[in-house]
């Protein structure tokens, strides 16, 4: 089994040259030709519900897990057609304490960006797509005291919850930072998969909680986009 589960951040037109991880901001354009080239190569991109029975092994196929982090606005404007004329569906992963927010906690590094709304939230979910929790303030995991690393990870489960109305049970570290521990507090919270910024696919009897990722970055040419999917380009790389 090797399941891609892709990462990406913004779907935007790039920012001035220079700007701080600018790499990190697909175009529009290439996110078009990465699900048509998914298509054509015969995967069905899936978000994480519909890509877990694939993963705990209960069912076979060509699939690759579409996931976006903390639910910026233009992810709903430039991917979510793009996710439905193909038929896949995604998951994006939202921070509950910055709901119709800003990325405030990239301040000083990256210019901010608005983060969906309530009513944005609830579109992206009834256009058939999942919602994931991403923490309620973007937080430092490793940083912050155990207790409030456990708020984190499970008050933005129900604020996310109650404010789109929806069901949230995958959740993705941010800055794909955790210790044993965090894993622990996203299991007690009752989330069934967790993703990581670790590369890779995602390989037989691989632990639900510490998922491993692809990496999705503006200058991904289409042979690089058929490798990290394809064959084990992004395995070697760990
Ligand atoms: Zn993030």
């Amino acid at each position: 089994m090797n399941i891609p589960i892709l990462i990406y951040h913004q779907i935007d037109a790039p920012p001035p040259r220079g700007t701080p991880l600018r790499g990190l901001i697909v175009a529009p354009s290439s996110f078009a030709w990465q699900m048509r080239m998914l298509r054509l190569m015969g995967y069905r991109g899936l978000s994480m519900p519909d890509l877990e029975p694939y993963l705990k092994g209960d069912k076979q196929g060509k699939v690759v897990g579409i996931t976006f982090d903390d639910g910026y606005q233009n992810n709903l404007h430039h991917a979510l057609p793009v996710l439905q004329q193909h038929g896949f569906t995604a998951t994006c992963y939202g921070v509950s304490g910055e709901i119709g927010g800003t990325n405030r906690w990239d301040h000083g590094k990256v210019a901010a960006k608005p983060l969906m709304t309530v009513e944005e939230w609830r579109a992206w979910h009834d256009g058939g797509m999942d919602i994931g929790s991403h923490t309620r303030t973007h937080a430092q995991l490793i940083k912050i005291p155990a207790q409030a690393a456990r708020e984190e990870i499970t008050a933005s489960r129900h604020e996310l919850e109650q404010a789109v109305g929806c069901e949230v049970r995958h959740f993705c570290y941010p800055y794909g930072w955790y210790e044993p521990e965090h894993v622990q507090m996203v299991r007690d919270a009752g989330y069934t998969t967790a993703t990581s910024s670790h590369r890779g696919r995602v390989h037989e009897s691989a632990d639900l909680f510490t998922l491993n990722r692809i990496m999705v970055a503006r200058a991904t040419n289409p042979l690089q986009f058929f490798m990290k999917i394809a064959t084990s380009y992004e395995d070697r790389r760990g």
